[in-house]
């Protein structure tokens, strides 16, 4: 990778990998300007995960699209976006391992992220339930 300053060549000067090995961590130096800057490695998950929906449709799976799902049923609570990010994460976790065959059945979404929530709130759990069991 380039320095985003001067466009010259960047060294890695240091990396780790997160918990779950799903996203590496990288700070970069610039071998030409002595510009330091971080750099994040992540699986992209839109063109790596595809969702089946019941109709045996396949659409791209969106991380927005989950994360704005949550934080609707979140909305009673003061810090929903947080709360929905994190939970977002889990569900990612926990639905990644349920994919065959590169796709990623919507009832299995479905029933993940709504298990999530009713651990964590159920008013929640409730809502979503009334927007994603019947329709999705
Ligand atoms: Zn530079």
């Amino acid at each position: 990778m380039v320095c985003l300053y001067c466009g010259s060549p960047t060294k890695v000067t240091n990396s780790r990998t997160r918990a779950d090995n799903l996203l590496v961590w990288r700070r970069r130096s610039c071998q030409k300007c002595k510009a330091v800057f971080t750099t994040l490695e992540q699986i992209d998950r839109q063109s790596a995960v595809a969702v089946k929906k019941r109709n045996g449709h396949i659409e791209p799976f969106l991380r927005d699209k989950l994360l704005i799902s949550i934080y609707d049923s979140l909305k009673h609570r003061k810090t929903a976006l947080t709360d929905a990010t994190a939970l977002t994460d889990t569900i990612i976790r926990g639905v990644l391992t349920k994919m065959t065959d590169g796709s990623l059945k919507i009832d299995d979404l479905v029933s993940t992220t709504h298990l999530v929530l009713l651990r964590f709130d159920k008013p929640a759990a409730v809502y979503y339930a009334s927007f994603h069991r019947a329709n999705s």
